[in-house]
């Protein structure tokens, strides 16, 4: 018999590219290569790999990332040492912003 259940898990969710002015920072602070640059913007790569350290977060200039919850359905065989799982993620995320630096910049136009 096959068992699912849902796990929880906080990650990087979102890079504002409005508030981005591509400085890079992020992608210096990410030991897990979950951001790069593209066209001048930093995007998220390798969400997966995403531990949690917060570290672009609190590095950020500009506050342009925020995390957010993810849950993953894990399945496995009941009674069964053999754990045959498949993982997916599902889109119902919670958002959880997570502030970093207060920012005393004003607003790009
Ligand atoms: S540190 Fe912030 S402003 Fe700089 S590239 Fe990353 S998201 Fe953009
Ligand atoms: S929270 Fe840490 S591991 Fe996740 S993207 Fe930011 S720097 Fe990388």
């Amino acid at each position: 018999m096959i068992e699912a259940r849902l796990t929880r898990r906080l990650v990087i969710g979102k890079i504002d590219r409005y508030r981005c002015t591509g400085c890079g920072v992020c992608v210096q602070s990410c030991l897990n290569d979950v951001i790069r640059m593209k066209a001048g913007k930093a995007i998220i790569v390798y969400q997966d790999d995403c531990s949690q350290c917060f570290a672009c977060i609190e590095d950020c200039p500009r506050n342009a990332i925020s995390m957010r919850w993810i849950e993953k359905e894990v399945r496995a065989a009941r009674g069964s040492d053999r754990t045959s799982s498949s993982t997916g993620v599902s889109n119902g995320e919670i958002s959880l912003v997570m502030s970093g630096k207060s920012e005393n910049s004003s607003k790009e136009g």
